[in-house]
């Protein structure tokens, strides 16, 4: 065997990247290197700009045979987030499983939505000549946290904010937990099990009620790609027939419970963004409203003022 051919069959860093980036485009990923250089770099236990200085080298058996079954079950549709349990969200690392939905970057918008809401809250309260609201710390809540992606985010950014998470499934909201301590705000966060408003105290008022609810309808579930269908969870997805369930029931909750002045921030789909408008309308406690598009130009978010 020639110098050549032993080169070439090799399994290096980068005829593995290459193969696999072929593998993966052939089954169905919309993100075939990306998702291959997250694989190798996690059985390789290295970061993925490291794999940059390493495409000669060689991963030994256990790396490749770690490889090879990740390979196997992302080209099963299995979503690479799942596999190797985390991803990565307005530059934090989170981790997820099966219980928690996968952070969207879509979803960053409504970080930086909140995070704008929450700069102007602190200039007015700080510009208040008195009252006891004055310079006193932003109340948030984080409806359906999941893995605590959008309020663990806020928090990190928004060092003087105290933070509900809240959640109807405990087993989220232990992840969500691992993430607030990871990312160093546990002590400013309560962790609360409750479906939507429902079981927080009523007596709690909010600056800023943010939210990325269910709210994809049965029948967009069944289009979804097996990816999302078959891997994550379905009661973090789907709301009912209409996708708007979840939405209308928290827009209506949230009226009692937010501060004159501050802001609902929802995430939805285009589809239902009219509806949506005309729910929060029918409410007199609610005054202007606005949308924040995300980066394919869609109506993604959507923030209302109270009053
Ligand atoms: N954007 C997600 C999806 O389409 C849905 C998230 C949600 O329902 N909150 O997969």
């Amino acid at each position: 065997m020639s110098e050549n051919q032993t080169s070439a069959e090799t399994w290096t860093v980068l005829r593995l990247l290459q193969w696999t980036t072929d593998f993966f485009s052939k089954h169905g990923s919309d993100s075939p290197r990306l998702d291959a250089e997250i694989l190798l770099a996690h059985a390789r236990q290295c970061s993925r700009i490291e794999l940059y200085t390493a495409f000669e080298q060689e991963p030994d058996a256990e790396q490749r045979a770690a490889f090879r079954e990740l390979v196997r079950r992302r080209g099963e549709g299995t979503p690479v987030a799942l596999l190797v349990g985390y991803k990565e969200f307005y530059s934090l690392r989170f981790r997820v499983n099966e219980h928690t939905l996968i952070p969207r970057p879509e979803t960053e918008h409504l970080v930086i939505e909140a995070l704008d809401c929450a700069k102007l809250l602190q200039g007015k309260s700080l510009q208040a000549a008195s009252g006891d609201d004055r310079g006193a710390p932003l109340q948030v809540a984080d409806i359906g946290t999941g893995s605590g992606a959008i309020g663990v985010s806020f928090a990190v950014h928004c060092p003087s904010a105290k933070l509900s998470a809240v959640d109807i499934s405990e087993p989220a909201l232990e992840i969500a937990r691992w993430n607030a301590d990871q990312h160093e705000v546990a002590d400013r966060v309560d962790f609360v099990v409750s479906d939507l408003l429902e079981s927080i105290d009523s007596s709690q008022q909010f600056d800023l009620i943010l939210s990325n609810p269910p709210y994809v309808s049965e029948s967009e579930f069944a289009e979804l790609d097996r990816t999302v269908r078959d891997f994550e969870p379905k009661t973090a997805l789907v709301s009912g027939p209409a996708g708007t369930e979840t939405i209308e029931r928290l827009i209506d909750q949230a009226r009692g419970r937010l501060k004159s002045g501050g802001r609902l921030i929802i995430e939805l789909s285009p589809m239902i963004a009219d509806a949506c408008v005309k729910i929060a309308e029918q409410f007199e406690e609610y005054g202007q409203t606005r949308f924040v598009k995300d980066l394919a130009g869609h109506r993604r978010v959507l923030s209302i003022e109270r009053r």
